[in-house]
């Protein structure tokens, strides 16, 4: 700091009006942080605002240190960032541009502070990058206030909007009541309307949830060919509502290959991926006139799982094309003006889809029809069995034994699990529901009558095995006990399952 002021004293009376010396001012006086580093991650140059910020006195103290050291970071949920992976050091390598809202900064005297980052090249690879961040915490507060308001005004709005809706169907509903024709079509717009507003509070609670982190991840193996089947089937009745020709998986792929019939494994949160589904397909149904056609597909594409949703409808033009999957963006033209929405459904999707490390995006001809694309990066079956395999055994060991089987497990399964009936599991599933395996449907299309398979649903009796309670009442002590060095295996040897 004193070396800032007495430079700045000096250039100030030698020509108080140069632009260096304004530049000078504007860095002393600002209340944003600001680190000049050089190619190799060395600060160059700090200003009194980061100074602040990262708990030092003087600028001599962190000019000449590489700037990890001075700018330690914590992500939202205080878990601190190690060098290897921190999301500056990263693009300050590849002299990349970053701005991230997700990081703490942690004082030298342990203090954290919320920040927004940026890092910027200055020019090429070798010259210097320029760090700027500024301390968020009011924003954030006033942001958690505003989400907290609509979310609970979403809430209370909720029910009694269904009550409307409710009381306005069975207006409508010629064995409930009698009406004269105008007064249904009346009601019938007024229904419309209601059920418009159901859909904004229950896309707005959505989005508040997903905006103050509420939102848990909870991954699990997943067959992702027989998931998205089953939740497209569920699509069926309002497919056939507006006569759609729906069709699920292909004998051939986008490029006109002969496709093989197989399995795709990802790690999915099924909630999520049944939300994303929904809204693509929603949209296609909501988007494309009585008669045209929705194509439905999940498979393996290198290292991903892709999935598409096709539509053969009004299409979507270039200039609209680059934001629909901002917050409250609608496309407004002549065709969707009729056509109720929200404008948060495809946001909702790429925050879910983003969440679980995958990407959305969507190829449109206006007029012509759309597909949205949906990858997720795939795991090989191995590695799904494994992660089955886990599940299962985390499941089996928080179920209750009889007391012969319990007594049994107590001598075989020694400290690594307890069967104290008051506190039966020390490894608790964290209750993600497990998705059956199954093998995906044949090729073809279905028909729109197609009874959906049940597939990922959240029985715990899983491929047909018998049930936890079952599987107990079964279980020799030796077999507890190979169980428990399977189990203990798994937990050190893999990738954790659950929330992140
Ligand atoms: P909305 O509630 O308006 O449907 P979305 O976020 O789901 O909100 O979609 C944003 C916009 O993208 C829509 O208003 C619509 O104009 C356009 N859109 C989404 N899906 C399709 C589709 N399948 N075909 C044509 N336009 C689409």
């Amino acid at each position: 700091m004193k070396l800032f002021r007495e430079k700045f004293a000096k250039m100030s009376k030698e020509a108080p009006d140069s632009q260096a010396v304004l530049a000078e001012t504007v860095l002393n006086y600002i209340n944003d942080g600001v680190i000049i580093i050089d190619h190799t991650g060395i600060v160059k140059l700090i200003n009194p605002a980061a100074l602040r910020m990262a708990g030092y006195t003087n600028a001599e103290d962190a000019v000449g240190l590489s700037y990890l050291s001075v700018m330690k970071l914590e992500n939202g949920e205080g878990v601190s960032i190690p060098d290897s992976q921190n999301p500056l050091a990263q693009a300050a390598a590849n002299n990349k541009s970053y701005t991230s809202r997700d990081y703490c900064l942690v004082s030298a005297q342990g203090k954290k502070i919320p920040i927004s980052v940026s890092l910027t090249p200055s020019g090429e690879k070798n010259s210097d990058r320029i760090i700027t961040f500024r301390n968020i915490s009011e924003e954030l507060k006033k942001e958690g206030e505003q989400t907290e308001f609509i979310s609970t005004a979403s809430h209370e709005m909720r029910t009694p909007v269904a009550s409307i809706e409710g009381y306005l169907g069975l207006a409508l509903n010629p064995s409930t009541a009698t009406i004269d024709d105008r007064a249904r079509q009346y009601l019938t717009e007024a229904h419309a309307a209601s059920q418009h507003l159901g859909k904004l509070f229950r896309d707005l609670l959505d989005v508040t949830k997903l905006d103050d982190k509420r939102e848990k991840l909870h991954l699990v193996p997943t067959e992702v060919i027989s998931a998205v089947k089953e939740i497209a089937d569920r699509q069926v009745v309002a497919l056939n509502t507006k006569h759609l020709n729906y069709t699920f998986g292909s004998s051939q792929d986008v490029n006109g290959k002969l496709q093989i019939d197989q399995l795709a494994y990802a790690m999915i949160d099924p909630d999520f991926l049944q939300e994303i589904m929904n809204n693509l397909i929603e949209n296609a149904i909501k988007y494309t006139e009585e008669g045209g056609s929705i194509w439905v597909n999940a498979r393996n594409d290198g290292d991903n799982v892709l999935i598409n949703v096709t539509d053969s409808g009004m299409g979507i033009a270039p200039d609209n094309l680059e934001h629909i999957f901002q917050k409250f963006y609608r496309v407004d033209n002549s065709a969707t003006r009729t056509i109720g929405g929200t404008g948060l459904g495809l946001y909702i999707v790429k925050e879910r889809v983003e969440a679980m490390r995958g990407r959305v995006w969507a190829e449109s001809a206006f007029g012509e029809g759309s597909t949205f694309y949906v990858s997720f990066p795939r795991i090989s079956q191995e590695e799904y069995d494994r992660q089955m395999m886990i599940i299962r055994n985390t499941q089996m060991m928080s179920i209750k034994p009889s007391n012969q089987v319990r007594e049994a497990a107590a001598n075989a399964a020694g400290t690594l699990f307890s069967v104290d009936q008051a506190n039966p599991a020390p490894f608790a599933p964290t209750a993600a529901p497990i998705p059956t395996p199954t093998a995906p449907a044949p090729a073809a299309a279905p028909t729109a009558s197609a009874a959906p398979t049940p597939v990922a649903s959240s029985n715990p009796d899983v491929s047909g095995q018998s049930t936890g309670e079952d599987l107990a009442s079964d279980l020799s002590a030796d077999k507890l006990a190979e169980l428990k060095r399977n189990f203990a295996a798994q937990m050190h040897g893999g990738p954790q399952i659950g929330s992140q």
